[in-house]
This record gives C-alpha cells, sequence and structure tokens, in this order.
C-alpha cells in the first residue's frame, strides 16, 4: 500500500527538520506514512500546493517565506490563523477545499510552559519582529496573560499593523527601534527576527533584560548564538533557544492530521543532543 503523503514547502528547504520529526512520531505512533520537504519558490508555492494535495497529499506543513501566501490560498482558516494572518499547517477538506491553522505561538508558549515549567502570567513580554512567525506568538503570548506586550520591528508600520490587529493598546503596543535605549527591563525578550538567520546583529542593550528574565529566540544552532550570546552576557537567568518549540508546533500539526499526541521529549532529547 502507498504510505499516506505529507510534506514541508518552503523556499531553501534543505535544512528542514520537519521529515525527521513527522517520521520519529509516526513511528512511536505506529501510524505508516511519507513525508517529504519540497522546495517550492514563492511563484511556484499556490499551484505547487494545489496539485500536492490533489494528488491525494493529506498535510503540509509551510515554513519560509510561504506562511502568509498559504493562509491566503486557503479557503477556510481556524481561528488562529485568521487572526494570525499567516498558516503554517495546511489540511484538505472536503470537496478539494484547503484549512489554513497556525501552530507557531502555542508551540512556543507549550515550550516555555510545560517543556521548560515557565509561567508567563503577568510578565512585562518585549517581542522583536513582526514577521510570521512573530504574529503567531504575539497572540499566543497574549492568550497566555503576559501584562503588556511591547512590540518592536526594524520597519515599524509591520510592527504598528500588528498591535493594531490585536487591539488591546493598553496591553499591547509598539515602540521603535532606537526607543530600546530608554525602555525600561522586561521578564520576557522574544527574538522572533530571521536576523540570526540572514546574518545581520541585533542592536541590543543589555539594560532590557530584568533580573528574573527569559530570553527566547525563535532560532536554534548557529542562528540563535548572537542572540543568546547577548542573553548570557546581560545574565539572563533563563535562555531557550526555538528548537522545543519547533518539536511543538510539529506535534500539533502530527496531532490534527493522526489524531494522536506524540511525546515530544524523546524528539528533543535526539535533537537537543545534536545542537547543543
Ligand atoms: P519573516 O521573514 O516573516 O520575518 C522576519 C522578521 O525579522 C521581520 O520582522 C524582519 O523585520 C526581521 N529582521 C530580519 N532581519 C533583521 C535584521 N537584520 N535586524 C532586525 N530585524 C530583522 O520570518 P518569520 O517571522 O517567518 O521567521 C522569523 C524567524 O523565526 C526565522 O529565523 C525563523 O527561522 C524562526 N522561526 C522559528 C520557528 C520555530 O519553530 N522554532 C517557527 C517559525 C519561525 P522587517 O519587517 O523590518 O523586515
Amino acid at each position: 500500500a502507498v504510505a499516506h503523503r505529507f510534506a514541508v514547502f518552503g523556499h531553501p528547504i534543505a535544512h528542514t527538520l520537519s521529515p525527521e520529526i513527522h517520521r520519529a512520531f509516526a513511528a512511536q505512533c505506529g501510524i505508516r506514512l511519507s513525508y517529504e520537504a519540497i522546495d517550492a519558490t514563492p511563484e511556484q508555492f499556490p499551484e505547487a500546493v494545489r496539485r500536492f494535495f490533489a494528488e491525494g497529499g493529506l498535510g503540509a506543513n509551510v515554513t519560509l517565506p510561504h506562511k502568509g501566501a498559504a493562509c491566503l490560498l486557503a479557503d477556510e482558516h481556524t481561528a488562529m490563523a485568521g487572526r494570525c494572518g499567516t498558516a503554517n499547517v495546511l489540511t484538505p477538506l472536503v470537496g478539494g477545499r484547503i484549512e489554513a491553522h497556525n501552530t507557531d505561538g502555542d508551540g512556543m508558549v507549550r515550550d516555555i510552559t510545560e517543556r521548560h515549567s515557565l509561567d508567563l502570567r503577568g510578565h512585562n513580554a518585549l517581542l522583536l519582529g513582526a514577521g510570521g512567525a512573530a504574529r503567531g506568538v504575539a497572540w499566543a503570548l497574549m492568550d497566555a496573560g503576559v501584562d503588556t506586550l511591547t512590540i518592536v520591528n526594524r520597519s515599524p508600520e509591520k510592527a504598528d499593523e500588528l498591535a493594531d490587529a490585536i487591539g488591546e493598546p493598553e496591553r499591547a503596543h509598539t515602540r521603535y527601534w532606537e526607543d530600546l535605549a530608554n525602555l525600561g527591563s522586561f521578564d520576557l525578550i522574544v527574538n522572533a527576527t530571521s536576523a540570526g538567520v540572514v546574518g545581520g546583529g541585533l542592536d541590543l542593550p543589555t539594560h532590557l533584560v530584568g533580573n528574573r528574565a527569559l530570553c527566547y529566540d525563535l532560532c536554534y544552532g548557529a542562528a540563535a548564538s548572537g542572540f543568546v550570546g547577548w542573553a548570557k552576557a546581560a545574565h539572563a537567568k533563563y535562555i531557550h533557544d526555538g528548537l522545543g518549540m519547533l518539536i511543538e508546533t510539529a506535534a500539533d500539526a502530527f496531532e490534527r492530521w493522526h489524531g494522536r499526541r506524540p511525546d515530544t521529549d524523546p524528539v528533543y532529547a535526539v535533537l537537543r543532543e545534536r545542537y547543543g
């Protein structure tokens, strides 16, 4: 029998861990599946996704740079995808319709609150970035009960757009990057920029790190080294990279598609060994 087909779409896609994570979950649950990595340029992406589902694909993950396009091409949206405007999980529905969902924010919050046993309630949070991932993270942090959310982005209009979409100006507001020099300290600082991937350094003053602060980078491995190094120099109490988030977001997609919740701990242990 042909194994059930799943895939991740991105550009570039060579270094994705999604196939390995989904295969490990499947082995754990005794499920037979194939999971491929599909490189599609932005021009190719919508057609490639439609073809994948038309040919019987049962679920697709979506990564850089297609999360916005994934949301746009979908016919239906979960509440989370609808409010984020970005999607990392596409699922075929009856009649050839496609549903978009976003697991980024919930995956990050679960990594922080469950794997690392840290409480986010009452935190003053600083979110760096307002791209696809940051949008999911912002909503999930609000849901997780942060006291305030300050959003700072290199292109300030994108931060404003996100804060406007959240629509709780008392709790969620924006500042300019230049304002960081004059802001007080935070309990949570999330790096949701791709600066570590694209090679730019972030200019961050160390006084931003409060005395019980968690510094969290969505990146992992070498891409996280700049922010993690800064957090260490600032004596952050807790420092975590985005490896756990990646695995939790994959687990959410897996549960959506297979109706089974995998145990993320063994997969985390293997990948943590590899990424330090
Ligand atoms: P986007 O391309 O949508 O957004 C990139 C963001 O980074 C924008 O806010 C952009 O600002 C900012 N940025 C890029 N370069 C710089 C720089 N040199 N200085 C300051 N800001 C910069 O990417 P995503 O939101 O999808 O992803 C962001 C990061 O999160 C990526 O590195 C990705 O790998 C990681 N990620 C990790 C996940 C996980 O599971 N661990 C899940 C999703 C993402 P501007 O608007 O001005 O361009």
